[in-house]
């Protein structure tokens, strides 16, 4: 585990503005977000010392600084065998800034939200249900971790008038929230999408909730089969018949509801006949999505995602943020603690993507998969 730290200033290499602990991160994972974050806090000419355990940050770390600009002042090993410290100095004239446009990457495939465009946000972490494969860790028992709406209200603010237009409030299962309706609408004016199980909204003060909601909001619900086997043995047992009276729940409300499935397999069979399943309960061809079990949290098996392999994504949680919503329990993929700071947020993805682009373009490798 790493952690940044504002810990001594003096270190072997001598009297540093800042000190970073990388742990056993490599730059292709946690140490590149870490860096980025600790750099923009910085002034030019201050001096960064980072101290690794990890032994392809020797050969990754100059060459991300020659990469951005920055300056390898110093570097010594304790042993042959690591840990190792260098010390950067950041050069202002040539280092990543937002004045740079955002550019395409080779490292990640399919479309490139602009980023600023687009934020997840974690409402909580507890849900009704423990999903086998469920990349939050959540479950009946999980810490709730709630978003405030008092903290959330000047922060969509924020994002509002810095361009953003969508946020997809997520869990957990949202309406395990009492303040979801809060958190809702203090997000007005920006597209709304609520993704939920939709298995415990349908009475009582959930219900209500539900009803109080505008309807220009999405309710974005998970069904992974066109019947109950697949869906409920990731789920447990009744979830995909409560599943489906939550949609025509919806429905009948007027909500717009989009699907989403996840699936351990391409299946072509059983993806046919979900299609035509979503057909039957008048989903639109548009509003569904089948997407590949993740390698994160709970889940055994999967597609395995790092900053290279995810087009950022950023998502806020009460304790922090990260690169994307699949990846909120892995801390290499962290990048900001809270109190949440919305620029430094998008500052630092958007100064990672930079790195990434510079690196495509010279045509180096620099980022290693965890
Ligand atoms: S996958 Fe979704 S519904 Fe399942 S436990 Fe996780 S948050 Fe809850």
């Amino acid at each position: 585990m790493s952690q940044t730290t504002t810990l001594p200033t003096s270190t072997p290499l001598g009297d540093v503005a800042k000190l970073i602990d990388g742990g056993d991160m490599d730059c292709g994972s946690g140490l590149l977000l870490l860096i980025t974050r600790a750099m923009r806090r910085l002034e030019a000419g201050d001096v960064l010392a980072i101290r690794s355990a990890e032994a392809s940050v020797v050969t990754d770390l100059p060459v991300w600084a020659e990469l951005v600009g920055h300056e390898v002042a110093d570097h010594l090993a304790e042993t042959t065998a690591g840990p190792w410290w260098f010390s950067v100095r950041k050069d202002g004239a040539r280092a990543v800034d937002d004045a740079q446009p955002d550019a395409g990457t080779v490292f990640s495939i399919g479309d490139r939200t602009p980023v600023g465009h687009r934020l997840w946000a974690y409402t909580n972490f507890d849900c009704n249900l423990a999903c086998l494969y469920c990349c939050a860790e959540s479950s009946p028992k999980a810490d709730a971790r709630r978003l405030d709406p008092d903290v959330m209200r000047p922060l969509f603010a924020e994002f509002r008038e810095q361009g953003g237009k969508e946020l997809l409030l997520t869990g957990g299962e949202p309406f395990m929230h009492p303040q979801l309706g809060e958190i809702v609408d203090a997000a007005a004016g920006l597209e709304r999408t609520i993704l939920t199980n939709a298995m415990i909204f349908g009475r009582g003060r959930r219900r209500e909730l539900l009803e109080s909601i505008d309807r220009d909001v999405v309710m974005q619900v998970s069904l992974d089969s066109a019947t109950p086997e697949i869906h409920d043995k990731m789920r447990g047992a009744g979830s995909w018949t409560r599943a489906l009276d939550g949609i025509a729940l919806a429905n009948s409300l007027g909500f717009r509801v989009k699907i989403a499935a996840t699936r351990f397999d391409e299946d072509p069979e059983g993806v046919r006949e979900l299609h035509e399943r979503l057909d039957a309960e008048g989903i639109a061809a548009e509003d569904r999505v089948i997407r590949p079990v993740a390698a994160e949290g709970f889940a055994d098996g999967g597609i395995h995602v790092s900053i290279d392999s995810l087009e950022p994504e950023p998502v806020i949680t009460a304790d922090g943020a990260w690169w994307h919503p699949v990846a909120v329990t892995n801390p290499h993929m962290r990048i900001a603690d809270a109190p949440l700071d919305l620029e430094e947020i998008f500052g630092v993805v958007r100064d990672t993507l930079k790195v990434q682009d510079a690196a495509s373009a010279a045509g180096r490798e620099v980022f290693r998969c965890a």
